[in-house]
C-alpha cells in the first residue's frame, strides 16, 4: 500500500513523510478516523515509507537530472522487498493488534489473541483495506460478540518487542481500536509506549479518542483523518437513512414533541438488524460530537461531511451545551445493551426519554 493508493488526506501523508524525511518519527501516533475511513492503510503506507530504501517523489527514485514536480507527493517505491513484505502484512517487524474474542474459526480451548486470527486479518486487510469494525468482526467470525484486546495480547506483543528487530531496523506495532483494550492490557502496554525500546513505533487507530486511556493518549501525537468515502461504497442508502432519522429525532427533541420523539425512537429500533441499530447509535454519537464542536466554534477539526455538518449546525443553537456530554455515554451504553440482545425498543425508548428530559 502506497500513499498514492489512498484517496484524500494529502496533508496527513505529507506530514507523515515529513517526519521520516526529517528523522523525527515520534514514538507513538494516535490516528482518529471514522469507522472505515482508511487509517489502517494509512499506517501501512507510512510504514512502507519508513522502511523503503528507494523512497522518493511519487514513488520514483529521485534522479539528479529530473526536476521533481513541485506538488509531487513523497511515496515509497512499492516494489522493493521491504515494501512488498509490509504491503502483504508479512514483515517480521510489523505487528498488528486488534480486538478479538473466541469464535468458531479457532479452537475453543485457546485463549484468543490477535495472532490466533492473523490469517483472517491478512485476508481482510488485503481484500478490503477500508474495512469497518463490522467487516472485521465478520471476517473473524465473531459478529454479534463483544471483543477486546486482552492482557494476553499485550503480553504477546511485549514478548515480541523484547527481541531485536528481525531485519535490523525499525519495529512497529499497529493497535487497531486501543479503546477496546482492557485496563490491565493498557497498563502493560503503557510502559512500552512511555519508554519505547529504541526504534520502536506505536501506531494506534481509534474511532473514539475520548475512550482511549488518557495516560496512553497523552503519550501520542494525534492525527485526525478526514473521512473520505470508501472507494467501494455506493453513495450510502444507509447513511441517508441515518441522517434522516437523526434529523427527525433531534427535531422532535428540540421541538419538545414527545410523541414524535418516541416515534423516531421506534423507527430506529425497527432498523433491519442489531448491527444497523448499533451503526445508527455510532452515527448519533458522531452527530453529537459535531454539535459540540459547532458550539465551541471548532468546526474545522470536525472532519465531517457537508451533510453531517449541516445537521450539526442546524441543531447546535437549540441544544444545551451539556447535551452532548450527557448523552454520549448513554449512546455508548445503548449500543452495549443492543449488543447484549436487550430489546432494542426498550433501549431506544429509554434513550429518547433521557434526551427529552434534557
Ligand atoms: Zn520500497
Amino acid at each position: 500500500m502506497r500513499f498514492a493508493e489512498i484517496q484524500g488526506n494529502e496533508g496527513v501523508k505529507r506530514a507523515l513523510a515529513g517526519m521520516v524525511d526529517a528523522g523525527k518519527v515520534p514514538h507513538a501516533i494516535l490516528f482518529h478516523e471514522d469507522d472505515g475511513c482508511g487509517a489502517v492503510p494509512m499506517c501501512i503506507a507510512f510504514l512502507q515509507y519508513l522502511w523503503c530504501p528507494n523512497r522518493g517523489q511519487g514513488g520514483e527514485q529521485l534522479s539528479l537530472l529530473d526536476e521533481p514536480a513541485e506538488d509531487a507527493l513523497p511515496d515509497s517505491c512499492g516494489v522493493c522487498p521491504a515494501c512488498n513484505k509490509i504491503s502483504k502484512l508479512i514483515h517480521p517487524d510489523v505487528h498488528f493488534v486488534y480486538p478479538v474474542t473466541g469464535g468458531s474459526l479457532i479452537p475453543s480451548s485457546a485463549k484468543p489473541t490477535s495472532l490466533s486470527y492473523v490469517k483472517q486479518w491478512r485476508e481482510l486487510v488485503l481484500a478490503n483495506p477500508f474495512f469497518t469494525e463490522r467487516d472485521l468482526n465478520e471476517a473473524l467470525g465473531i459478529e454479534g460478540k463483544s471483543s477486546l484486546i486482552s492482557v494476553a495480547d499485550a503480553r504477546e506483543i511485549l514478548g515480541r518487542l523484547a527481541f531485536q528487530s528481525l531485519e535490523g531496523g525499525w519495529r512497529a506495532v499497529v493497535v487497531y481500536l486501543p479503546e477496546k483494550m482492557n485496563a490491565d492490557a493498557a497498563n502493560r502496554l503503557l510502559k512500552s509506549i512511555e519508554e519505547p525500546p529504541e526504534r520502536t513505533l506505536f501506531l494506534l487507530v481509534t474511532h473514539a479518542p475520548e475512550k482511549v486511556l488518557p495516560t496512553i493518549a497523552s503519550r501520542c501525537q494525534h492525527i485526525r483523518l478526514v473521512p473520505v468515502r470508501r472507494p467501494d461504497a455506493a453513495p450510502g442508502e444507509d447513511e441517508a437513512e441515518e441522517l434522516e432519522l437523526m434529523g427527525s429525532l433531534l427535531e422532535s427533541v428540540t421541538g419538545k414533541d414527545l410523541s414524535a420523539a418516541l416515534e423516531a425512537g421506534e423507527a430506529i429500533a425497527a432498523l433491519p438488524s442489531r448491527e444497523r441499530i448499533k451503526d445508527f447509535l455510532k452515527y448519533a454519537s458522531r452527530t453529537l460530537r459535531n454539535v459540540f464542536l459547532v458550539q465551541q466554534g471548532l468546526t474545522e477539526i470536525a472532519g465531517a461531511s457537508e451533510e453531517e455538518m449541516a445537521l450539526a449546525r442546524r441543531f447546535a443553537p437549540q441544544l444545551k451545551r451539556s447535551f452532548a456530554r450527557t448523552i454520549l455515554p448513554q449512546l455508548d451504553r445503548g449500543a452495549m445493551l443492543v449488543d447484549r440482545n436487550v430489546n432494542a425498543k426498550i433501549v431506544l425508548c429509554d434513550l429518547v426519554n433521557k434526551m427529552f428530559v434534557l
